[in-house]
């Protein structure tokens, strides 16, 4: 794992030489990250920034590291099968998420820092909590788990908020320092300017036609930037990032100019494939991704502890369909949208439980479903000539709407 860090850095200031660019500076920032979990003496906080948000760790002497994440950039460094079979040899059904197996046999391998403290939530999966109980035998350390209700009531508010307030306590106590939730006000304030920022990365991609952006970089801004929400580079990468829209083509561009308008839901492939080439023929160019906007919530300097449980409460992964279903169509709307693209990871039972009915609601819209079916952490499983094929004809279904 140290040596991908160690690639993104070379890679991402190579880049930097010749000029600022967001991407290169969110790589070398979750480097820098990346490489202090391994410093002698770090203290690690094994978590899941997308559940939790990342300025619960920023006043403290702590490294977080997100197992999930890292997984995935394993994969990307081509990582993945050496991790999935030290996680088979180790017995685990091959059947659950390979997020999950690629960071069991990561571990397993010695790739990963040692652990701390565990901080995770029931939402979004159980493959989550279980990987944590995991490693919280082999570490030995605490592990926080977080339990999520469905519900958004006033008692699941004060019985998550009071879990909440366990975790800071904890944290508190791991770096010496007493309870006292102003020492997040600092780092609220940066989450709050990065997500005013991303507000307005949002309405210059809702414009027709929208900032040409290559691959899926808004996904990639969004998630990976996730990690960083509350840090003041991050607050800068996002800056370098709105300029780069503002300056990106519209009219023509790489792409040919702007065709179709997609939205993306969940998850996008961690290796290279042809999915965003094939679009990029079609002139179908990404406008708003889902998980940009499961991160896209304020804070508030005033309680901090109180609307952290907010952000955690509000996910649309734990909501009644019903809620993500109206998201969607409001996003639909608002960006025009001409088709929605679920890259439909196979093992992520959460994210794929509702997409049948998703589909329906969409094509009660008239807009274009596609199901892109993959995995987001095992490359041997992805055909390019299934999924060329597959986005051919969902290409030809939307030109003749
Ligand atoms: S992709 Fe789905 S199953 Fe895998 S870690 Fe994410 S939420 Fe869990």
């Amino acid at each position: 794992m140290r040596g991908v860090y160690e690639e993104f850095k070379k890679r991402a200031e190579k880049k930097l030489q010749s000029g600022p660019d967001a991407g290169a500076m969110l790589f070398r920032e979750v480097a820098h990250l990346g490489l202090a979990a391994f410093e002698p003496g770090a203290k690690v906080v094994w978590t899941t920034a997308y559940c939790f948000p990342m300025v619960l760790y920023w006043p403290f002497n702590v490294v977080p590291f997100d197992f999930e994440y890292a997984a995935m950039q394993l994969t990307g460094q081509r990582k993945a099968g050496e991790a999935l079979s030290a996680c088979n040899r180790q017995g685990y059904a091959v059947d659950t998420c390979t997020a999950h197996r690629v960071a069991l046999g990561a571990e397993k391998l010695g790739f990963y820092p040692r652990a701390d403290l565990l901080v995770s939530t029931t939402h979004f999966c159980d493959g989550k909590s279980k990987c944590n109980e995991i490693f919280k035998e082999k570490f030995r350390v605490p592990f926080h788990l977080i339990d999520v209700p469905i519900e958004r009531d006033e008692s699941a508010l004060i019985y998550v908020e009071g879990q909440v307030r366990e975790v800071f306590a904890s944290l508190c106590k791991l770096a010496g320092r007493t309870v006292d939730e102003s020492a997040l006000v600092e780092y609220i304030r940066n989450h709050n300017r990065a997500m005013a920022i991303l507000e307005e990365v949002q309405g210059l991609r809702k414009e027709q036609p929208s900032p040409y952006l290559p691959g899926n970089k808004g996904y990639t801004m969004g998630m990976l930037g996730g990690m960083l929400l509350g840090r003041p580079e991050l607050v800068a990468i996002y800056e370098q990032f709105l300029k780069e829209l503002r300056d990106a083509p519209r009219e023509r561009g790489p792409d040919g100019g702007e065709r179709f308008r997609l939205l993306w839901l969940l998850a996008n492939p961690s290796y290279p494939t042809n999915i965003f080439d094939t679009f990029r023929e079609y002139g179908a160019r990404i406008v708003a991704e889902e998980f940009t906007y499961e991160f896209m919530h304020p804070l508030s300097e005033n309680r901090p502890l109180r609307s952290i449980t907010e952000w955690i409460l509000d996910s649309r992964f734990i909501r009644p369909v019903e809620e993500r279903i109206q998201t969607i169509l409001k996003w639909v709307e608002e960006f025009h949208i001409d088709g929605v693209v679920s890259f439909t990871h196979f093992p992520c039972r959460q994210g794929n439980g509702a997409l049948s009915l998703i589909r329906e609601r969409l094509n009660e819209r008239g807009v274009v479903f596609m199901d892109l079916e993959g995995d987001l952490c095992d490359p041997k499983t992805f055909s390019p000539e299934r999924v060329r094929m597959a986005i051919e004809n969902y290409m030809e279904m939307m030109s003749r709407l």
